[in-house]
């Protein structure tokens, strides 16, 4: 019985792992593979992998848009569960780390239904607006640059359908958050979006202590 989120204790979450996960074998490889690049810790979490997979399907998203792609983890997560006309536009401003990623795409078979953008997602979302895709999106996910990520959720408002979601990652961004000395762009940014999405009337919301901290907003009908 608890009152509050349990602490997750290293031998909890082995049990967690060990009694929930079911991670298919391309992810496991392209998780493995990504392990022994310098900035692994940028890939999102097997649990997340699974519970964004859940929503996916839970929502039966069709169109979806991906903010910091890395390796590549999380857009195959995404894209397995869309259906086969079913698009991802994945943003990504390094492409040599979506080398990584797209032969396990391939290998897949879910290639066709990413839409690897490569440059700022400002930009390549903002081009998108312009060319009038408003409200035509049923899922984002955001996990790019910190400091850009209030813009990003301004622009994903616009891009989601009314009933539809955006996800944000590192809303807890390790335990730092509680120290509020902290001012560096990153944590601000962080901090800031929170209390926005908290405060937004437009959203019904949800943090959940997965992962780094999963922030769920979504617009309302
Ligand atoms: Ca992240």
């Amino acid at each position: 019985m608890s009152t509050r989120t349990i602490p997750m204790t290293d031998a909890l979450y082995d049990y967690y792992l060990g009694s929930s996960l079911r991670e298919p074998k391309i992810l496991a490889r392209l998780r493995e593979a990504t392990l022994a690049h310098p900035e692994a810790s940028m890939q999102i979490s097997p649990e997340q992998g699974q519970f964004m997979r859940f929503l996916v399907g839970l929502m039966g998203v069709k169109r979806a848009i991906e903010i910091g792609t890395y390796t590549g983890y999380s857009a195959l997560s995404v894209a397995l569960m869309l259906p086969e006309d079913g698009k991802l536009v994945a943003c990504e401003r390094r492409e040599e780390f979506t080398r990584i990623g797209r032969p396990f795409w391939q290998e897949a078979g879910v290639e066709e239904r990413i839409d690897l953008r490569i440059g700022r997602a400002v930009e390549t979302l903002g081009a998108m607006i312009e060319a009038g895709e408003q409200g035509r999106f049923d899922f984002a996910f955001i996990d790019g640059d910190k400091k850009n990520y209030v813009a990003y959720y301004d622009l994903c408002m616009e891009l989601i359908r009314p009933g539809g979601l955006i996800a944000i990652d590192n809303a807890l961004w390790s335990g730092r958050l509680v120290d509020e000395t902290l001012d560096d762009p990153a944590s601000s940014a962080i901090r800031t979006l929170n209390v926005k999405i908290r405060d937004d009337a437009r959203v019904d919301m949800s943090l959940l202590p997965i992962g780094d901290g999963l922030m769920l907003a979504r617009k309302l009908p």
